[in-house]
């Protein structure tokens, strides 16, 4: 039968093992055998096959045993014809099992294994161990170097990423600064925002429509704020404003005589009537360039640019005829005394022309009323 010897040092000193096999005649009669030897310790075809692991170089290993657990073949030449049967791996694939774990080396290293018998008429196995950190170490470098490589594509999309949220914030903030603007009342060019995507369109949009209802309301607000409700004339807080940019200017104060009777006998809805038809009278009787007021209950005050004062007196005088030949509400007419001043011919202020103005208004009630009189220019004081 083929045998397999066990390691033994021949004639020459050198470790070997001898494999036979039986040689027959034609007919099967035994005629001697054919034998070789392996030298363990030198170049031998075991390490042809076995002594480059393709993988790991030269951390891992792969050694033979023989069916004693006697090394055969291992890189390490020290290791040949040692016993290693109390290795774990060596005594499974000595049992003829095939497998794979992972567990510490002689060395206490941290080892992956394989182990596999060969045929069972030569009952070697066969061992191949490798350093767990050598499978595990080209895994870590690989990861390095993918992170190395991201490296650039992470800073790309970080850049990338600020640009672009700086480009959407961008219109949101300058949206939140106009509606700050707004509310302390210093609003400025909404329409340079740039708007570019969707909601922050939709956002200017609203406040574009927002902020100009709130706008036209508060002209509106305003310019009701200086009319008087039931004429429609304009109240005090009008003049101000107007006479700001007047060069020059005439006033006719003047006030419905006897009015307190038209409430008495025809009661206060036919007394609204007459203001109202009051009012409908001076726009009538006044040019387009004139400003109408209400200046109290039943008193009206017509402020006529660009007029002198004897041209104010005509204009008043016209009025008062006007009014004491026309029907009013009470299917009579009613009768009006007037005050006629004129800035820089009665006085250069306002308020002292209005005050001269008023005198004469009660100076045309004293003497008789339905009559216009021109107020008294008063020397100037120093
Ligand atoms: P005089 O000729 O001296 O001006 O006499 P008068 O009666 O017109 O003057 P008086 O100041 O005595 O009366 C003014 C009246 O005007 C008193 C007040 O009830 C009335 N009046 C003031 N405002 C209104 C108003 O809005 N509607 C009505 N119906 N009456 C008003
Ligand atoms: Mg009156
Ligand atoms: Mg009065």
């Amino acid at each position: 039968m083929p045998l397999v010897s066990e390691p033994y040092t021949g004639a020459t000193g050198r470790l070997m093992i001898l494999v036979s096999v039986p040689v027959t005649d034609q007919s099967g009669l035994y005629a001697g055998y054919l034998g070789g030897t392996i030298y363990l310790e030198e170049y031998n075809s075991l390490k042809t096959v076995l002594g480059q692991h393709p993988l790991t170089g030269n951390k891992s290993y792969v050694y033979v045993v023989d069916s004693n657990g006697t090394i055969i073949y291992h890189p390490n030449k020290n290791y040949v014809n040692k016993n290693v049967r109390s290795n774990f791996y060596v005594q499974e694939v000595m049992k003829g099992k095939t497998g794979s774990l992972q567990g510490e080396n002689s060395q206490g290293i941290d080892m992956l294994a394989g182990y596999a018998p060969t045929a069972a008429s030569i009952g070697w196995g066969i061992i191949s161990q490798t350093p767990v950190n050598t499978i595990l170490e080209p895994t870590t470098e690989l990861l390095k170097q993918s992170i190395l490589n991201m490296i650039p594509f992470m800073i790309f999309i970080l850049v990338f990423s600020i640009i672009f949220l700086t480009k959407i914030v961008h219109p949101i903030r300058d949206l939140a600064l106009y509606a700050q603007n707004i509310s302390r009342n210093k609003p400025e060019q909404i329409k340079q925002i740039p708007a570019w995507y969707f909601e922050a369109r939709e956002l200017k949009k609203a406040i574009l429509v927002t902020v100009a209802h709130y706008q036209t309301r508060l002209i509106e607000a305003e310019s009701e704020s200086k009319r008087d409700q039931l004429t429609g004339l304009y109240n005090r807080r009008a003049l101000d404003k107007m006479i700001e940019d007047m060069n020059q200017y005439s006033l006719i104060l003047f006030d419905i005589d006897y009015f307190k009777n038209v409430n008495d006998q025809y009661g206060h809805l036919m007394g609204d009537q007459v203001l109202i038809y009051t009012a409908e009278t001076i726009l009538a009787e006044t040019k387009n360039t004139d400003f109408c007021f209400r200046w109290g209950g039943e008193e009206f005050l017509i402020l006529l640019p660009e007029t002198k004062q004897e041209e104010a007196y005509f204009i008043s005088e016209r009025i008062r005829e006007t009014f004491a030949r026309t029907l009013s509400p009470i299917d009579k007419p009613i009768t009006i005394s007037a005050g006629v001043g004129t800035l820089y011919e009665t006085s250069d202020y306002f308020s002292e022309l209005l005050h001269l103005t008023d005198q004469a208004l009660y100076e045309a009630k004293h003497s008789g009323r339905n009559t216009t009189i021109r107020a008294k220019k008063t020397p100037k004081l120093k």
